[in-house]
């Protein structure tokens, strides 16, 4: 399976917030949308970082709620990798698995055009073990 497929499956729906805005703001999104990565855009779809609640539950315990006041960009991470909808499903899952985080931006021509999140992945390795499984058992039992 491969991301574009997976897209067309969920949509191509990203929650962005521009580098400028308040960490307090980006908790507020972050709880609203029930999501645990915000993607940080130049407000024109170029992607400038990611921000996820490990960032800010991080600062949190160096700081203390200071942080709130701060401005996305000092939080964000801003080398992000992305992917491309040509990915398949597993590579996603060694790009997440290598690089330890549970997000990865897709982007077309240098746009963001949607994300991937690790139980994305997961969820249609999971489907996709399960009918390989059933595919064998059938075959053993016409075999
Ligand atoms: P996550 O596991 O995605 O919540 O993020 C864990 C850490 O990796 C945080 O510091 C994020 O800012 C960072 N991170 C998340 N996604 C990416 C990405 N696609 N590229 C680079 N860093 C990322």
């Amino acid at each position: 399976m491969t991301v574009r497929e997976i897209l067309n499956e969920k949509g191509h729906e990203v929650v962005t917030l521009t580098p400028d805005v308040t960490v307090a703001e980006a908790v507020a999104v972050l709880a609203k949308h029930r999501i645990g990565a915000v993607v940080v855009t130049n407000g024109a779809g170029v992607i400038k970082g990611i921000l996820s609640e490990r960032d800010i539950v991080r600062r949190l315990a160096e700081d203390g709620a200071e942080f709130l006041k701060y401005k996305v960009s000092e939080l964000m991470t801003a080398n992000v990798k992305v992917c491309a909808e040509n990915h398949s499903n597993n590579e996603v899952m060694e790009i997440m698995t290598n690089g330890r985080f549970r997000h990865l931006p897709v982007e077309r021509d240098g746009k963001l055009i949607g994300v991937i999140s690790i139980g994305d992945v997961v969820k249609r390795r999971i489907a996709e073990v399960q009918r390989e499984a059933e595919e064998i058992r059938s075959y053993i039992a016409t075999a």
